[in-house]
């Protein structure tokens, strides 16, 4: 029987150890879903909605809970697991609405009628990594769920807690017993017979690009339908004519929040030559008083690594005697701890090339626009990124020609539940949330009705 342990990143102690679900249970949990889910998709859409809705209350009503699961489990600071928790909640609400709203088309069509409709898959797994453990879960199941089909969420090693709960408090609020559930365990075990599993008919995977690749092959042999959010090495452009204090005051969020533990870190900025001294002598000391410590503190900014095995990892992209243009503090003793670090680079470097997943960012200057757009592409990632400037036309002109899902102009936002996101290029393959989130959930059916009088 294996275990896995959840280990709280800021003090380094046990929280929990969770039983692995065996290959033999992921074969019960299909077939309990596949059940479940012909119950569901035959409910009225106004009584799933309503459903949903529900499960959106009783999040709410345990916010604080989960938030606090996250802060042990994950090592967020409770300000960031507060969103984390509401966006959850906030996500099921758009998405119950969808139920009601999963509009087919009318064609026209000589000698009868057209109708389009959109049939849930059936049952869906949703493979989720450690970053976010309770949003990219939800960003799965929600619009799943809404559009009528069942979830098995395989949350990871590390990061199992809030996933557990949040099924929980499904059954609590109405939802069908089998129809959400949560399967702990490893991902080359339980997450690959999932995977595998012929009863599964779509995969949403959230996670490294080497894992999504091979994913994405294990899906093809039965043509299983897939999304996949993977990794990003986004660029934030700063151009000389943008506002210089605003885009140096924004940086450290942009690459510190969650520890830099984030697909969409802008942690390659680029910065036009004529500005770029003042730029670093701007974000230094915005760097260098970025909160970091107990993420149990509403005044903390930034936590721990989710693990030592991370945090080596890290360690790896900054050698002892790499010329750091800025190190920031970082607590000593018991914990994960990482210190936001920016580095100087060039072009080509390994840390200027690779998803660190960690508070390091790499300043790179760059002379016009034309070579701002050329490094920003340079990189086999396209997940997301931010540019400021003054000029509008530039704004937009830049906007389009950066191969990215998620661009930011004077802004480093790039996650609404209301608006699409994904990956260009190997960032990943489909789109989540937004007012098509359903549809990637669904599949399109055409019927003709013969209307001419039998003769
Ligand atoms: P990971 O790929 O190691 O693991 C992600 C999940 O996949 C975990 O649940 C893991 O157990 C499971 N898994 C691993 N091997 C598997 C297999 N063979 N079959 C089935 N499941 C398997 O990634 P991680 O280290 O947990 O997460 C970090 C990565 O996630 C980063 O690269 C980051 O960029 C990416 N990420 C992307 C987005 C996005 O939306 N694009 C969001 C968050 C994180």
């Amino acid at each position: 029987m294996h275990e896995h342990d959840v280990v709280n990143p800021a003090t380094e102690e046990l929280v929990a150890t969770v039983r692995a679900t065996t290959p033999e249970e992921v074969d019960a949990a299909v077939r309990r879903a596949i059940d479940a889910q012909r119950r569901w998709a035959a409910l009225a859409p106004g009584d799933r909605a309503r459903t949903l809705r529900r499960f959106a209350a009783a999040v709410d009503e345990h916010l604080e809970e989960l938030a606090l699961l996250e802060v042990r489990e994950a090592g967020h600071p409770i300000g960031n697991a507060r969103w984390e928790a509401g966006n959850v909640r906030d996500l099921l609400d758009y998405a119950a609405g969808g139920a009601e709203r999963l509009l087919g088309a009318q064609i026209p069509v000589a000698g009868g009628l057209d109708v389009t409709f959109h049939e849930p898959l059936g049952v869906v797994a949703v493979i989720a990594p450690w970053n976010f453990p309770m949003p990219i879960a939800a960003w799965g199941f929600a619009p799943a769920l809404a559009a009528g089909n069942a979830v098995l969420v395989k949350p990871a090693e590390t990061t199992p807690l809030t996933a557990l709960r949040l099924a929980e408090l499904a059954l609590e609020a109405g939802l069908p017993e089998g129809l959400l559930q949560v399967l702990p365990g490893a991902g080359p075990v339980t997450g690959n017979a999932l995977v595998g599993h012929p009863g599964v008919a779509k995969v949403v995977f959230t996670g490294s690009t080497a894992v999504g690749r091979q994913i994405m092959a294990t899906c093809a042999q039965d043509v299983k339908r897939v999304t996949l959010e993977l990794g990003g090495k986004n660029p934030n452009i700063v151009f000389a004519d943008a506002d210089i204090e605003r885009a140096a005051a924004a940086a450290p969020g942009s690459f510190l929040d969650n520890t830099g533990q984030d697909c969409c870190a802008r942690s390659r900025i680029l910065v036009q030559r004529s500005v770029y001294d003042r730029f670093l002598e701007l974000l230094e000391p915005a760097v260098l008083s970025w909160v970091t410590g107990d993420p149990a503190d509403p005044g903390t900014q930034m936590g721990p690594l989710v693990s030592a095995a991370h945090r080596e990892r890290v360690r790896s992209y900054v050698p002892e005697t790499a010329p750091a243009a800025i190190r920031g503090n970082a607590p000593a003793g018991k914990g994960y701890w990482y210190p936001a670090t920016v580095l100087e680079g060039r072009p080509g470097d390994r840390a200027a090339v690779e998803e660190i997943f960690g508070p390091v960012a790499v300043v790179i200057p760059f002379e016009d626009e034309e070579e701002a757009v050329r490094l920003a592409n340079a990189t086999d990632y396209g997940l997301s990124g931010s540019l400021w400037t003054r000029d509008v036309a530039r704004a937009l002109r830049v906007s389009r020609a950066v191969a990215a899902g998620n661009l930011s102009v004077n802004s480093h936002s790039s996650v609404r539940y209301w608006t699409p996101f994904g990956g260009f290029k190997r960032s990943g393959l489909g789109r989540e949330l937004g007012p098509d989130a359903l549809s990637a959930f669904t599949e399109t059916k055409n019927v003709f009705i013969d209307t001419e009088e039998s003769k």
